[in-house]
């Protein structure tokens, strides 16, 4: 086996338990949700449906999606039951 082989590591290995937050899945998004607060009627759909958990309500209010983790899966823009979420292309591509 070359040197090479040698130091690829097994793919799909979590090798320290509680290390998600080190990575950042935010870096993997192609569209990105956009939330318009006055649109919004706080029922908490999208908080509950978000799959990464990075919209919380703070305060009893909605607060801002983490950007760090957002895959832009766009669920949330699905549930919402009033169109107060909308999704454009991320810049970088
Ligand atoms: S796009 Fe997906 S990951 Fe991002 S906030 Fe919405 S539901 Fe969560
Ligand atoms: S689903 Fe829509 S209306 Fe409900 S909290 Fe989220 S953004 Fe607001």
């Amino acid at each position: 086996m070359s040197k090479f082989k040698q130091e690829i590591l097994p793919g799909g290995m979590i090798n320290q338990p509680g290390s998600s937050k080190d990575y950042k899945t935010g870096l993997w998004r192609t569209k990105r949700p956009v939330w318009d607060k006055d649109k919004c009627t706080q029922c908490g759909l999208c908080v509950n449906y978000c799959p990464e958990n990075c919209i919380f309500f703070k305060k009893g209010k909605r607060g801002e999606t983490n950007f760090d983790y957002c895959k832009g899966c766009l669920i949330c823009e699905r549930v919402c039951p009033v169109g107060a979420i909308s999704s454009k292309q991320e810049e970088k591509f």
